[in-house]
């Protein structure tokens, strides 16, 4: 018998060479039925993997991201089997699941794929898949996988590259391929399947290599799901950053510039420009001091902060002097200008803890492939501050650092977020710097503070920096998309390193405790994250303009100007269209930059002195007669729902 521990950790006896289907049939033949992929000890195996020896065995269900990519991993197989079918003598190399889908890469030699093809291709798959294959995982030797793979280049080398008595086969119906595993057990429970898109991608991600054919595709248990997919990308299509960064006039990008550097345009560096305000505001009030740095320091800067060791190969090189060869790095962060900061004085823990907040602008490698409109830049800027503090006082700094990171959150409308708490690895406890009773009270004040503030927390072990535990807050975005946003770090290194020191109760010299917290991230990413969540109908605070008055003709202009001046004494942002255009253009067009409330003048609004308003996406319920008086009250009743005042 063998004893197999199951993730609530009740411990179940099973005959040797059981199977995860029958330990999950055990469980309940109605879960059985859902369980598509399974993990021993931490490695994915099959569904139908005989079970020798004791272990922790989890079964996934479709619910699962291992399921997904057991799911998607299968329909890889399938749609492969089908390019061989109608493209003859292709070679295939490698299809793996990725986030939402699968891709195989194929060397498709002369012939071509196009989009015409597609259907034919989902076609053939679900057919293929009605007739529910078992997918069965098959040792085979070295010399007889590279016999079967003689004629293809690319599974050679990857045969060549593994360990005989460790290669295996995946067969289904009547296609084989080089594979280690990871299946759901059949392809009955494929449903609906799509080729989403073609690239090219080179073999082993090198372009020395040869250029193959990458053909994208997703797949779900039901066509329901692959439909609900669809919309939400296109959706996703509509709320692209970049789209509707270019369409509100926000922010570009120019080749002369250089890639991967946004330029902020007036309306973008306006709404930018708020959001530091608001921020700043409730900084000051939470005791923070602002700072500025350079946006160059010292190589040795970051060679004393280990920086330069972890990441110098990986970043933009050295700048130096032209006459006294000194070297410089563009900063890419601020944490060791501020461990400079606290060093200019000495500190007794009276003055502690000290926050030095600073937008503290860096600049990051990427390669030219990985960027991405704003989420992925060679230079941004961080909504950065560090806080030096005792030990003691950790617990009360955490706690305070959540009560702003959840402001920021609800004054900007999201509303769906869990923490999670990176502590240390329980095995391994020596790859970790700093005292074993700093990472106890550490982990314990993290875990405290989330809990005292009802925080929804997952707590993730081994995730912690060798340099302290931390606390990251997921945000689900309004089309459920996961982002990163706002970071809490505990860090014991950079004391260290940067001697960093206050003088105790006891008179004698102590190391500071050093937090490191961002609650947007960077400013580039987080309007990135906005823009999206927002399809860019921010909160009305933070709208570039909150307001167009639209007058009904020229003759009107005067009193829309009028109109204008009266708004501004009521700090409502508004601009005029005075366009010799017709209003049904005016509207058209302000209801592309989104703007909340369009202020239409005409004779009668002029006689009686009021504005008719029309709210953007409320076509056809009517406008409203107010006078600006009532209107800016609308204003400030609609910022004051979401914008509350930060309170200490
Ligand atoms: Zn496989
Ligand atoms: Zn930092």
């Amino acid at each position: 018998m063998i004893k197999i521990t199951l993730p609530d950790e009740s411990v179940k006896e099973f005959e040797v060479g059981a199977t995860p289907m029958d330990v999950a049939i055990n469980i309940s033949e109605g879960f059985a039925r859902n369980v598509i992929s399974a993990a021993f000890n931490g490695t994915t195996i099959e569904t139908a993997t005989p079970l020798t020896t004791d272990g922790t065995l989890v079964l996934y269900t479709w619910n699962d991201e291992n399921g997904k990519k057991a799911f998607w991993h299968s329909t890889s197989h399938v749609m492969a089997q089908v390019l061989e079918e109608m493209y003859s003598g292709i070679k295939l190399t490698l299809g793996p699941a990725i986030s939402n889908g699968f891709y195989y890469d194929v060397d498709f030699e002369d012939h071509k794929i196009t989009d015409a093809d597609f259907k034919k291709i989902e076609d053939r798959v679900l057919e293929i898949s009605r007739e529910k294959h078992e997918f069965k995982l098959r040792p085979v030797s070295k010399a007889e996988a590279l016999e079967v793979y003689k004629d293809n280049v690319y599974k050679t080398e990857l045969i060549s590259n593994l360990e005989d008595g460790t290669i295996t086969f995946c067969d289904h119906a009547t296609f084989t391929d080089l594979c280690r595993g990871g299946h759901i057990p059949n392809t009955g429970i494929i449903k609906a399947m799509k080729v989403m898109s073609v690239a090219g991608a080179y073999w082993r991600g090198d372009e020395k290599n040869k250029q193959l054919t990458r053909v994208y595709g997703t797949s779900f248990p039901k066509q329901k799901d692959l439909t609900e997919y669809l919309e939400l990308l296109e959706e996703a299509k509509r709320r692209d950053h970049r789209k509707l960064g270019k369409e509100l006039e926000l922010f570009a990008f120019s080749q002369k510039v250089g890639q991967g550097l946004p330029l902020w345009l007036p309306k973008g560096a306006a709404l930018r420009d708020r959001l530091e305000q608001f921020l700043k505001k409730a900084q000051k009030k939470a005791g923070y001091e602002q700072v500025i740095t350079p946006h160059i320091g010292q190589k040795e800067l970051y060679v004393t902060s280990g920086h330069y060791a972890k990441y110098g190969a990986d970043s933009f090189q050295p700048i130096t002097t032209p006459a006294e060869g000194e070297e410089f790095l563009l900063k890419p962060m601020n944490c060791p200008h501020h461990c400079e900061i606290y060093n200019t004085k000495p500190w007794s823990y009276k003055d502690l803890p000290k926050r030095y907040a600073e937008f503290g602008t860096v600049y990051r490698y990427e390669q030219s492939g990985e960027l991405h409109g704003l989420t992925r830049v060679r230079g941004f800027t961080q909504d950065d501050a560090h806080i030096f503090c005792t030990p003691e006082q950790l617990d009360e700094e955490f706690k305070k650092v959540i009560d702003l990171v959840l402001y920021v959150f609800s004054s900007l409308g999201f509303e769906n977020f869990t923490a999670q708490i990176s502590l240390r690895d329980k095995e391994n406890r020596d790859k970790y710097i700093g005292s074993d009773e700093n990472w106890e009270k550490a982990e314990n004040a993290i875990i405290n503070a989330a809990a005292d503030k009802g925080l929804n927390t997952v707590v993730e072990y081994g995730e912690a920096a060798f340099y302290g535990p931390k606390l990251d807050f997921m945000v689900k975005d309004a089309l459920g998309r996961q982002w990163q946003l706002g970071t809490i770090q505990v860090d014991y290194n950079l004391p260290e390193r940067f001697e960093l020191t206050y003088k105790g109760s006891d008179n004698e010299l102590h190391r500071p405790v050093m937090i490191h917290r961002a609650p947007f991230g960077s400013m580039e990413r987080f309007i990135a994250i906005l823009l999206e969540h927002t399809a860019g109908n921010f909160p009305l605070w933070l709208m570039p303009e909150q307001a167009i008055i639209l007058s009904l003709s020229e003759k009107y202009e005067n009193y829309a100007k009028k109109v204008l001046n009266l708004l501004e004494n009521y700090e409502i942002r508004a601009l005029v269209d005075n366009r010799n255009e017709t209003i049904g253009k005016k509207i058209r067009d302000a209801e592309m930059q989104k703007t909340p409330f369009m202020l239409i003048v005409g004779e009668e609004e002029e006689k009686n002195g009021t504005i008719s308003i029309r709210r953007h996406g409320q076509e056809g319920k009517g406008n409203s007669s107010v006078t600006i008086e009532e209107f800016a009250s609308i204003v400030d009743e609609e910022i004051n729902k979401t914008l509350k005042v930060f309170t200490v």
